[in-house]
């Protein structure tokens, strides 16, 4: 008889990691006992030794679908003597190392159990198990039972308890378990407040009523949704005109992939993406034949964004509902999504009717994840919901604890600590004080959830960034890392490259070393330090940010550089006379006019003189916009050159006018674009690492794709700023 105690550390609290081991247990004979506590899980084992060994190796080959061991240590012990294999209460240690799951759409199980008229949770909206349902959206803190979740009030009926307590039931310590009986309770309301159903009937009545046309929001796993019918053009043009928000895309959610189908042209791989667990929206094509949905969805853009029904709920709704809805986070302009009932009017009224609440709180907020294939490759926008938190093994000596603050836009925080790097959900864009407090209030959630303070800081160099000036204010050590240098760390990170790359970060903007605004950048670089070897000319940004949303004034500024020609003409008539000769001076006597090299920005330039869009309402829009126009039969480029280290471009602007044709210009501006990454990486026999926003572009990244060897683009952490916060981690830790 031997006695081994082990301890896992890992995805290995909420998954169903105990009963597996109890399960695994009784397979070969062993007693002993297993328990959670906040490090991981602890297990005793007792047995012939060769047994304990057949054990060992079904632990490390039939682990449950959502856990991850990182760390398994075992010692030996006095035998004791067990009677049986028991599962233990959870013991309660200071150190909080295990780690918070992301929220799970439903399972396969548990669908077919919801369709299924004998058993007793048919229509049960929601139903779930330890292979699925909420997660990081109910946990108040670690470790995650009941009692740390927003079910602990919810009392579990007989039959639930059952289920619960035998570790032979796949619902087995599923913390969010319920049933009709004993779980929240669904309500309808009027935006004015008066309840109009409940349950069953409720989802009955909001399927009525976006049938109808009307606007409603429905509360889901991370936030509220505002839904509509997507074949109704009516409803969605109110549903932009009260939102401010006149092009930017909506997200489709549909009842089954054959839905999708019928709209959409996918690859397998596409496919399998919206069918995974994560649920995420998927950037697809649009299939133009057969598309018989409201343009008015993504307006002068080819592509839609779908995702699957996810949740029990939302399954449930769409079964009512013949046609796809729209589905976007409810939010006030610019904020964070919004989690609960209370104060839905005042930020609400006016676009929606009706709402549908549940009693359960959501206490961290998390957006959908959105993400598109390239080939079997994906290359993820927004990590959230389905897949942050993240947590990442990370072997490392540091035995400092690390906070990394990312950037500005489409913010995300990343954690060090015990080899261990996390990363938070999409928090959204500092502009406004709602989410700079919800920045604050995730920060507090991690800290909590891991019992971390700080040894020291890691921000943006840009001094006006929310993040940065935050850093400041917390009397802590700092370290600043460079915006587009991260964005290529962050991808080193995900790839375990650590090695000389070239690294190539286009994006809208960023702080440059030298003041100036940089994003068209190219360095060579490892974890430790990085040369900028190419970069593409500059041009003054006309009124600095004004420019970014008024991007007619990046094409005067660019043709103000360049000698007079009678077809710049059009360009000058499309401003009033008085606000012309006011940036002619700004751009004369470069008044707040700072440098900027952003391949962002040149989009927008493009986009001017194709005469396709002289104002942006949303970023990216111009990217998008002649991403959409790009042809595939064209093959000419204009002649951007490379000449001591700077691309330029600005002497084809005149071939452009001239050009006149929108598709002709914007194909041969990616084709540049395309053959400018081809041009340098052939200098370097180095691997390749492609980051910034301006890589979300499908055309650039599949043609580098086929043509680059070492080629490398984020497929799990968001390419955009979204990633930064890993990157700063990743230099920081490169010292150690
Ligand atoms: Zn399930
Ligand atoms: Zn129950
Ligand atoms: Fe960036």
């Amino acid at each position: 008889m031997t006695h081994l105690s082990y301890r896992f550390e890992g995805i290995v609290q909420g998954v169903g990691f105990r009963p597996f081991i109890y399960m695994l247990a009784l397979k070969h004979n062993l007693t002993g006992f297993v328990l959670n506590d906040s490090m991981g899980v602890e297990a005793s084992i007792e047995g012939e030794i060769l047994d304990i060994e057949a054990f060992e190796q079904d632990i490390l080959t039939k682990l449950p679908p959502l856990a991850r061991i990182d760390k398994m240590a075992k010692s030996v012990k006095v035998c004791e003597y067990f009677e049986s294999f028991s599962i233990h209460e959870s013991l309660h240690v200071s150190a909080k190392y295990s780690f918070v799951s992301p929220d799970f759409a439903m399972c396969a199980d548990c669908l077919n159990e919801l369709r299924d008229p004998q058993n007793r949770r048919h229509n049960y909206f929601f139903i779930n198990c330890t292979n699925c349902g909420p997660r990081y959206s109910i946990i108040k803190t670690v470790p995650y039972d009941r009692s740390n979740t927003s079910m602990k009030n919810f009392v579990m009926c007989e039959e639930c308890e059952k289920e619960y307590t035998n570790p032979q039931n796949r619902r087995y310590h599923a913390q969010p378990i319920s049933c009709e009986k004993c779980g929240p309770t669904l309500s309808l309301y009027h935006i004015d407040g008066k309840k109009i159903a409940t349950n069953y009937e409720a989802i009955k009545r909001l399927a009525m009523l976006i049938k109808t046309g009307h606007i409603v929001a429905m509360k889901g796993m991370g936030g509220f949704h505002l839904m509509c019918d997507a074949k109704n053009s009516d409803t969605i043009a109110l549903l932009r005109e009260k939102k401010h928000r006149p092009t930017k895309p909506f997200a489709l959610m549909f009842a089954s992939i054959a839905q999708i189908a019928q709209v959409c042209q996918m690859s397998e791989a596409e496919k399998a993406k919206i069918c995974s667990q994560e649920r995420p929206i998927v950037l697809v094509k649009k299939d133009m034949q057969n598309y018989d949905l409201s343009e008015l969805i993504a307006p002068n853009i080819d592509r839609l964004g779908v995702f699957l029904a996810y949740t029990p709920l939302h399954v449930l709704l769409l079964e009512y509902l013949q046609n796809p809805i729209i589905a976007t986070s409810a939010n006030h302009t610019g904020e964070p999504i919004i989690t609960q009932a209370k104060g839905i009017q005042e930020k609400l009224t006016g676009i929606v009717e009706y709402f549908l609440d549940y009693n359960r709180e959501i206490l961290n907020a998390s957006d959908d994840s959105v993400l598109q294939m390239i080939g079997e490759k994906t290359l993820m926008m927004r990590s959230s919901r389905g897949i942050t938190p993240l947590s990442m093994h990370y072997p490392n000596a540091c035995t400092q604890k690390v906070l990394a603050l990312g950037a500005h836009q489409k913010n995300a925080i990343a954690l060090y600590m015990n080899e261990q790097i996390i990363l938070s959900p999409y928090i959204g864009d500092l502009d406004n004080i709602a989410t700079v407090d919800f920045f604050e209030k995730t920060l507090q959630t991690f800290k909590s959830f891991y019992d971390f303070e700080p040894d020291i800081i890691i921000c943006d160099k840009h001094p006006l960034y929310e993040t940065t000036k935050w850093a400041k204010k917390q009397n802590k050590p700092i370290v600043q890392v460079q915006h587009h240098y991260s964005h290529i760390l962050s991808g080193m990170l995900e790839h375990n490259l650590d090695e000389k790359v070239l690294g190539i970060a286009w994006d809208g903007t960023g702080y440059g070393d030298d003041g100036t605004i940089w994003g068209g950048e190219f360095f060579l670089c490892d974890r430790v330090s990085y040369e900028r070897v190419a970069r593409f000319e500059s041009f003054a940004l006309l009124g600095g940010e004004a420019s970014i949303k008024d991007i007619k004034r990046i094409a005067l500024s660019v043709i103000l550089d360049l000698a007079y020609e009678p077809i710049f003409e059009q360009i000058f008539k499309r401003f009033e006379q008085k606000e012309l000769a006011l940036l002619r001076q700004m751009h004369q006597k470069k008044i707040n006019s700072p440098q900027c090299n952003a391949v962002g920005r040149l989009f927008d330039l493009v986009s001017v003189i194709c005469g396709v869009c002289d104002k942006v309402s949303y970023d990216g829009e111009s990217g998008l916009i002649l991403e959409n126009l790009y042809d595939v039969r064209i093959t000419q480029s204009y002649d951007f050159y490379l000449q001591e280290g700077i691309i330029y471009y600005k002497h084809t602007v005149k071939e452009m006018f001239k050009d006149a044709e929108p598709s002709l210009i914007a194909s041969k501006f990616i084709n540049a674009l395309i053959n400018c990454c081809l041009h340098v990486s052939t200098k370097y026999d180095l691997a390749i690492v492609l980051s910034g926003g301006v890589f979300q572009n499908r055309t650039i990244v599949t043609a580098l794709e086929i043509k680059l060897k070492r080629l490398y683009f984020q497929n799990r952490f968001a390419i955009n700023d979204g990633g930064i916060a890993l990157g700063q981690l990743t230099h920081f830790l490169a010292k150690f």
